[in-house]
Order: structure tokens, then C-alpha cells, then sequence
């Protein structure tokens, strides 16, 4: 047997914790601003239809509208031009074998507390494999920064030359797709990459690297504090939109109590 039985009882005596890694989506939840040359990213909006009154009476429901990029969220490797010919690459062609899997985090919130360009590196990566052991091939690789307890105009921490947040490194991106093959990266963060992301060689590489490979991002998590360093199942199923290149969701983790 396949131990769903008892994977469903763990869950309902609490042997078994889920943790919910999702922010609410909430208008005044911040989105990535590009510069003002670019296209923007829509905030969530939501607008009542009815409220158990005469447009509905016995019935209460809101239309509502984002960009696929809003709050915790979902990139597929057709959000970059990386990506763009990898074959099943949008969210509505991706196996969903590949939506549950296993994850590990990477605890960087000491560094992003001292620095808030602070850097996922190799050389953190090779610290966190020596005490863990490898990352596993094809998991989920989570950056923990505490990012996601910042609020207001702290999250995208906008000055003069653009938005300052903690983000990986080209050479530790490649590693973890050349050298470990994972499933995808997630930040606490507006995006995948570094919010000065766009001075690297090249610009983006998280977004670059992952999407042309195939890999997924996540970005906008929350509560990757109360994750283990190894040991958990993410859950991460994206709407299935045609042709979209990410959306948002639920992310859900399954840990041990
Ligand atoms: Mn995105």
C-alpha cells in the first residue's frame, strides 16, 4: 500500500503539521514596480457583485482581478524569455506529478537581518550541504530571509536606485541547477531574484537560469520559519490559466510536528 491512509490520519491527529506559506491577497499587498518604461504588475482588486441584497438576495460574491504576478505566487519557465520554447513551460502544461514535492530551506535570515542586499552563495549553499547533506534532486530549494514579516514600503525597500532585497547569487542559482537539478527556488521576496537582481551578469539570474532550464519560481512566501531545514512536501499547484506564465495560489508544506 502507499501509506495515504496514514498520511491522512498523521494530518488529522496532528502528527503531521500543515503549514500555510501564503500571504493574504489583499489590495494593499505590495507588487514588483518596474521602471516607469515598462509594463506594471496589477495589485489585487476585488469588487462586490452582490451582498445578500437586491443584486443577489440570498447570496454574497466579489469579482476579482490581479496580475498572474500578485502576492504569493507562481512563476513558470514562460515568464522569461529564457523560457520561452521550453516545452510544456506555462502553468497550464505543467504535469501535475510535479506540483507536490519535496523541499528544503536554507535559513539566510541572519545574513538579510545585517544586510538587505544580502546574498545566497555557493559557499552558503556548501555550508548547508555539509550539515544537511546534499540538496536533493528535484526538491523545492526555499531562501528563508524573514523578508515576509516586513510590511508596507519596507517589503519592496524602494530608494534612489531601485528596490534593496536579499536574493541568490548567479553562480548559487547554476549550482543548484546544474549541480543538484531542483524543481524550482523560493524567496519570502517581491521576486525570485535580488531586488538589485537587475546588475548581475546576467540580469535576473534566477528568473534567466531557472525558466531556461525548465525550473519554477516562488516568491511572496511567508512563514518559512516554521519550516525544518530538510524533511517537508510543498504543495504548490498554480491556476490553471491557458498559456499563463505564473499565478497566484496556495502554497501548503507538510511537516512533521
Ligand atoms: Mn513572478
Amino acid at each position: 500500500m502507499t501509506g495515504l491512509s496514514e498520511f491522512a490520519e498523521a494530518i488529522a491527529k496532528g502528527a503531521l503539521r500543515v503549514v500555510d506559506l501564503t500571504h493574504t491577497l489583499d489590495p494593499d499587498f505590495p507588487v514588483i514596480i518596474l521602471p516607469p518604461e515598462f509594463g506594471q504588475c496589477a495589485r489585487f482588486r476585488m469588487e462586490e457583485i452582490s451582498a445578500y441584497d437586491h443584486r443577489g438576495p440570498a447570496w454574497k460574491w466579489h469579482n476579482i482581478s490581479m496580475s498572474e504576478h500578485t502576492g504569493t505566487h507562481f512563476d513558470a519557465p514562460s515568464h522569461w524569455i529564457s523560457g520561452r520554447d521550453v516545452p510544456y513551460g506555462s502553468v497550464d502544461e505543467i504535469s501535475p506529478d510535479r506540483l507536490i514535492g519535496a523541499v528544503v530551506v536554507i535559513d539566510c535570515s541572519a545574513g538579510a537581518a545585517e544586510n538587505d542586499d544580502h546574498e545566497l552563495t555557493v559557499e552558503i549553499i556548501h555550508a548547508w550541504e555539509t550539515e544537511h547533506g546534499p540538496v536533493p534532486r528535484d526538491a523545492w530549494v526555499l531562501m528563508r530571509t524573514d523578508w515576509s514579516k516586513r510590511r508596507g514600503a519596507d517589503y519592496l525597500n524602494m530608494r534612489d536606485d531601485g528596490p534593496h532585497s536579499p536574493g541568490p547569487t548567479p553562480d548559487a542559482i547554476r549550482y543548484l541547477i546544474e549541480e543538484r537539478d531542483i524543481r524550482g527556488f523560493g524567496t519570502e521576496t517581491i521576486g525570485t531574484d535580488a531586488g538589485q537582481g537587475s546588475h548581475y551578469t546576467p540580469p535576473y539570474p534566477a528568473h534567466f537560469y531557472l525558466h531556461g532550464a525548465g525550473k519554477f519560481g516562488l516568491q511572496c512566501l511567508n512563514n518559512l520559519d516554521q519550516l525544518p531545514p530538510t524533511g517537508a512536501l510543498l504543495v504548490a499547484a498554480p491556476l490553471k490559466i491557458k498559456g499563463g506564465t505564473g499565478s497566484p495560489l496556495r502554497v501548503l508544506a507538510v511537516v512533521p510536528s
